[in-house]
């Protein structure tokens, strides 16, 4: 075919990786690939009653085009609830609503990054921020982490040596891939080196309010006083994501831009989805919703630890998350998870191999589990055929 395709479409190509987690959907697979969150939980009986509601009440308006900025009602609970829980001082002039937080991230690679320039991450990051940012041609240099996530020491030395760092993508609460969270001392530092060198941050938070233990710590757009970053917020880990709601939270100069950008993107967020989150807030107790979340959560994340303890081979590690949807593996250097994965498969049980968190790939021994949506039958089954699996390969 003699059609050309711009440059940026060359970065983004099919994984093998995407390959093999076809394989993980047939019915006999008990996988641990996927970052869903629990079907049945979802408030079916209640969004059918808002549903109607809605269109009886406002259908006219629900129905018709709407403002860019989004639903000032839906913006005003928005605001309420940041204020509360990632302890912000924020109104709905500074939220923008949008097609899920990954529109956000696509967002802030749009008006950030010329191709070429510096995009700086922690060392694993979300796959789905680096290839929405991968289409604006940056290079990406990972911070390496420990187990309280980013480094502050080996930030500073990057910023100190690297030109052109335009933004930094970073998830405090709850990361994906590995469920780690970020103490207050390093929120603290990080502000500081922030505000140093006056970079913009995205602060991708999807999870913040699935805590399961420990206090909760502030955000780190509630210790910005530069309007250095950039909140992105979603309903889709603690409510549905199919309505596709999510918001950038900025100061006025960058949302202006984010609001720029969504009009060319797709004019507005759906006026009917908007209007149903947020009657659902008004009428029901989202509070309520997230603490029925969090307590299956809790109890399949223990199930999973513990049965990883009980199952899996000495020599590997693997993290203790305080929220979220995910642990993570580290087995030792020399095996490759992407070559385990196939045995894996033959043998009915699936993760998602590590290499493609680190953007600049070359590491091969981790891999992510998710434990959200697999029953505890399941959980127990499939860490025992996992564990088989991987002392096979650690004995060799
Ligand atoms: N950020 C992170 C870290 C995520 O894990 C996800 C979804 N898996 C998103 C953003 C995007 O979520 P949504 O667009 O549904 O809000």
């Amino acid at each position: 075919m003699a059609v050309k395709f711009a440059k940026r479409m060359a970065g983004l190509k099919g994984s093998e990786i995407r390959e093999l987690l076809k394989l993980t959907e047939k019915p006999e697979v008990i996988s641990f690939a996927g970052g869903l969150p629990a079907p049945e939980l979802f408030p079916i009986e209640e969004m059918k009653k808002i549903s109607t509601m809605v269109l009886e009440e406002d259908g006219r308006s629900a129905l018709q085009y709407s403002t860019t900025e989004g639903y000032t009602p839906l913006r005003e609970h928005i605001a309420d609830r940041m204020n509360s829980k990632a302890k912000t001082n924020v109104t709905k002039d500074d939220i923008l609503i949008t097609n899920g937080s990954q529109q956000g991230l696509d967002f802030a690679g749009k008006v950030f990054l010329d191709e070429g320039d510096v995009v700086l991450c922690e060392s694993p990051s979300y796959l789905g921020a680096l290839n929405a940012f991968k289409a604006y041609l940056p290079k990406f240099i990972e911070v390496p982490t420990d187990k309280d996530g980013m480094i502050m020491e080996e930030l500073e030395k990057i910023l100190e040596t690297t030109d052109r760092v335009k933004m930094i993508y970073v998830i405090p609460d709850f990361q994906n891939p590995t469920g780690r969270t970020w103490p207050m001392e390093r929120r603290k530092k990080f502000m500081e080196i922030i505000n140093k060198y006056e970079i913009p941050v995205i602060e991708d938070n999807p999870y913040g309010e699935l805590r399961f233990e420990g206090d909760t710590l502030p955000s780190l757009k509630s210790m910005d006083n530069k309007g250095l970053v950039i909140y992105l917020g979603s309903f889709s880990k603690i409510f549905c994501p199919g309505y596709r709601i999510g918001w950038t939270c900025a100061s006025h100069e960058i949302l202006s831009k984010f609001i720029f950008v969504k009009q060319g993107a797709d004019l507005q967020a759906s006026s009917i989805s908007q209007r149903e989150v947020s009657k659902y807030i008004e009428l029901y107790d989202l509070d309520k919703h997230v603490e029925k979340l969090k307590e299956v959560y809790k109890r399949r994340r223990d199930l999973m630890l513990k049965t990883i303890k009980e199952e899996f081979p000495e020599g590997l590690e693997y993290t203790h998350p305080e929220g979220g949807l995910f642990t993570w593996v580290e087995l030792p250097k020399h095996l490759d998870s992407r070559v385990i994965m196939e045995d894996c498969i033959a043998n009915n049980v699936a993760y998602v191999p590590g290499g493609s968190f680190f953007p600049n790939g070359g590491k091969e021994n981790c891999f992510r589990l998710n434990y959200s949506t697999s029953t505890d039958e399941k959980i127990v089954e499939g860490i025992k055929r996992l564990g088989k699996v991987l002392k096979k390969h650690m004995e060799v």
